[in-house]
């Protein structure tokens, strides 16, 4: 064991090949006290290091039932305070990279939200009538927001369960932060779009006007990811135009257009399920994360499937690609050496209210 943790400015110069010579080695010495885990959207020399792959909520309900000590989240922040949250009190959740955020997640903020929910009380009876759902791509302050006024969690595999599962309770829904989201999954459960509107954190009273609220079923936070705006309608028309066999299939964060033009909607799990298990020689355009499709295309090859990406010009998640061989070989060798660096810790009050959040996703998913 080294005297004190080792500094990251050591492992920036480091080329890519020796970082996996040195994570391979560190990973052997922590064995099986140590799990990585590698959201879809990480870049493949992160990727290839990964003991297990998927989705953020997946992982970390992995991670938890796992032995492991260290769990090291190879994906953003709101993603280890899930892993942290969910995880038993002895597991430590680390995140090879503190930069790496989420800029939906970061369109939301406790102050903004409480101060939309206090907005709203002046008009409706909030608490009677408003069910708040939050995207799992949240900071930990907003799950335990809705813990705290009986809402709940969603994902967007789960979105449309997680919906019902509110409007059983209370007659409207506050959605943050993904309006996108939150639009294309009420819209397909038969909610009128002029019943969602959407909440502009930048205005007084949201931008809208008092009669809108009381008719609204969805009130929508308008946030977004930058990185599924870059799929547009017109790129679907383009590609069909030359290919008209095109099956076209996108997530539910892309823009209500481009999800109006697909043939699927869904979730990073739910593409990868039904790309894989479609027929052979099928063509797909597909609107999420790059890393995902450029594997998922290669992947596909073998069965004479071709997988395209939907825009033009290259769209992955910057602050995913914070994550670089660098930092998980930094984070690797102190564990092995004694020091745990870059862990993400919850608050315990706060994480209670978190887990009461999740724990109501997890009974109504
Ligand atoms: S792809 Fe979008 S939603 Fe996902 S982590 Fe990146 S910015 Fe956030």
């Amino acid at each position: 064991m080294t005297a004190a943790a080792l500094p990251i400015h050591d492992y920036a110069l480091l080329d890519d090949a020796e970082c996996d010579v040195r994570i391979v080695a560190a990973k052997a010495k922590l064995g099986k006290r140590c799990i990585i885990l590698g959201h879809h959207y990480q870049r493949d020399e992160v990727f290839k290091h990964a003991d297990i792959f998927g989705d953020s909520l997946k992982l970390s309900r992995e991670a938890a039932q796992s032995e492991a000590e260290y769990i090291v989240f190879c994906g953003v922040h709101f993603m280890a305070e899930v892993a942290d949250i969910l995880s038993r009190p002895e597991q430590i959740a680390i995140l090879p990279d503190m930069a790496a955020g989420c800029s939906m997640a970061d369109m939301a903020n406790k102050v903004k939200v409480q101060q939309c929910w206090d907005e709203l009380a002046k008009i409706i009876d909030v608490e009677n009538t408003v069910t708040p759902v939050t995207y799992i791509n949240s900071a930990a302050d907003l799950k335990a927001f809705c813990g705290q006024h009986g809402g709940i969690v969603c994902t967007s595999s789960n979105a449309q369960k997680i919906l019902n599962w509110s409007f059983a309770r209370r007659e409207k829904v506050l959605f943050f932060p993904d309006q996108h989201l939150g639009r294309n999954t009420g819209f397909r459960m038969g909610i009128p779009l002029a019943q969602m509107v959407t909440w502009d954190f930048n205005k007084p009273q949201g931008g809208l006007t008092e009669q809108q609220i009381r008719d609204a079923k969805m009130i929508l936070w308008k946030g977004h990811c930058s990185v599924h705006q870059a799929f547009q309608p017109e790129q679907i028309d383009n590609f069909k135009a030359k290919y008209p066999e095109t099956i076209v299939i996108s997530h539910p964060e892309a823009c209500f257009e481009v999800c109006e033009k697909s043939d699927y909607i869904g979730s990073t799990e739910m593409i990868l399920k039904i790309v894989r298990e479609a027929e052979a020689n099928t063509r797909w355009l597909v609107a999420t994360e790059l890393n995902l499709v450029n594997r998922l295309a290669q992947e596909c090859k073998a069965q004479g499937k071709s997988v395209h990406f939907m825009a033009p010009t290259l769209s992955m998640c910057s602050t995913m690609f914070r994550t670089d061989p660098q930092h998980l070989c930094w984070v690797l060798e102190n564990l092995a050496a004694g020091h745990v660096v870059n862990q993400v810790a919850v608050a315990a009050e706060q994480a209670a209210l978190a887990k009461q959040a999740l724990d109501n996703m997890l009974v109504a998913s």
